[in-house]
Order: C-alpha cells, then structure tokens, then sequence
C-alpha cells in the first residue's frame, strides 16, 4: 500500500519518557476522531488536537508508494550513520497506515520505533514503544503498551480505569489551550495538582514547545 504523510522532519522527541532524544518525525496525514475534511474544530470528536494532520503539504510529506520508500525517507531525514536511530510514528491517527511492512522496513533501516496513537485501533506489539494518548470521546481498544499519555484536563476521562489497564509509565500532559495563555497556565496547574495527588502518574511537558522546535 502506499502512505499519506503530511510532514516528516528531523527534531528532539519533546514529550514523555523519550523526551530530548533525536528523533524523525513522521506525521501521518488523517485522523479517525476528526470528521471534518478541512481542521474545523466545530465538526471535530476530539476537541484536543494541537497539530496540522489534513493533506500531504508539509517539509518532507507527500505520498510514498512503498514501505520501503517511506524507510528510505526516514533514514535520510536521519542523515547520520545507522546507531540510535529514533523515529516517531504520528499524525493524525498513525494506525490508519501503519502495517507489518512499514514496521519492517523501518526495523531493516536499523530504527527503534515510536508510536503515538489515540488508541482506537490495535497497535503491534513489533512497534517497540506504544506511546496511547486516550480520548473520552472515544472507546481505546489498545490497553496495553509502553507510555499512556492523558491530555488533562479531559472531561469525560475515565482515568480511574486507566490505572488497571497495562502500561509501563502513567503520564498526564497539559492540555495547550494554544491561542490562550492563560488556559494553558492554568492547564498546567490543574495537572500538577493531579499529579501530587496521584503519584501514579507524572507530568509530561511539551518540552519542543518550551523550546521552540518543530
Ligand atoms: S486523536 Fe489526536 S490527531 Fe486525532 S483529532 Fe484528536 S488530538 Fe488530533
């Protein structure tokens, strides 16, 4: 099959337990929890969206007819030699395109593989680092895995749950209120105080943001 990628580019991870490691990013283009065709956030199920998944127009996007031309891809926007090679699988929902042959083909270009999914669909375990950010709106199949990562506050969450379910590292992430400061601000408090009250769960920030990376 062939892949719609909006964006691929080289950075650091900024969030969660992988934070500040060299990373290419692959956004894939699409999202299952976002109906609208244009990013109109009227005709949106997931009101937590601060990316720009729709078409194939951003640095390093566009449609690559194989798994194998994909991986190529990524090992060129790495552009060092084959050691700790990182990529980060994103969009957009990555698990509308994701496939063993992806997998595969990224895996023979020598790549640890990153996953970051809402967790609507079934993510393979070949992918070594299943990073699931749940949405209230939405049922999350995908219950086991490296890192859950919950966007708070969130309405509707069923984090209690959550705490059952089979991941490693339980992180809880400020909602960026993105043209509102002082929603962010006050996002970040109402996670801090989650976190010293659930010591389950630890705070993950969008560090790229703090510093001004892709
Ligand atoms: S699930 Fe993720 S990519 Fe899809 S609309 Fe929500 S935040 Fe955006």
């Amino acid at each position: 099959m062939s892949y719609a990628v909006k964006e691929r580019f080289l950075t650091l991870q900024g969030e969660g337990v992988h934070a500040g490691r060299r990373a290419v990013f692959v956004r894939f283009a699409g999202c299952n929890l976002w109906t609208g065709l244009e990013r109109d956030r009227a005709t949106a199920i997931c009101q937590f969206c601060d990316t720009d998944f729709v078409g194939m127009d951003g640095e390093g996007g566009g449609r690559f007819p194989t798994a194998e031309a994909l991986a190529t891809a990524a090992a060129e926007t790495w552009g060092m030699d084959r050691d700790s090679r990182f990529v980060v699988l994103t969009g957009g929902e990555p698990m509308l395109q994701v496939d063993a042959d992806l997998i595969d083909a990224l895996h023979a270009e020598n790549f640890f593989i990153a996953i970051e999914s809402n967790g609507t669909l079934p993510v393979p375990r070949t992918i070594d680092w299943i990073c699931i950010s749940p949405k209230a709106e939405s049922e999350t199949v995908q219950r086991s895995g490296d890192e859950l990562k919950l966007v708070w506050p969130q309405e509707g969450s069923n984090w209690q749950d959550m705490q059952d379910w089979d991941f490693a590292n339980l992180l809880l992430q400020p909602k960026d209120a993105i043209s509102d400061p002082a929603a962010s601000k006050g996002h970040l408090e109402q996670a801090i105080a989650f976190v010293q009250a659930h010591p389950k769960w630890r705070l993950s920030l969008q560090t790229h943001k703090i510093l001004g990376l892709a």
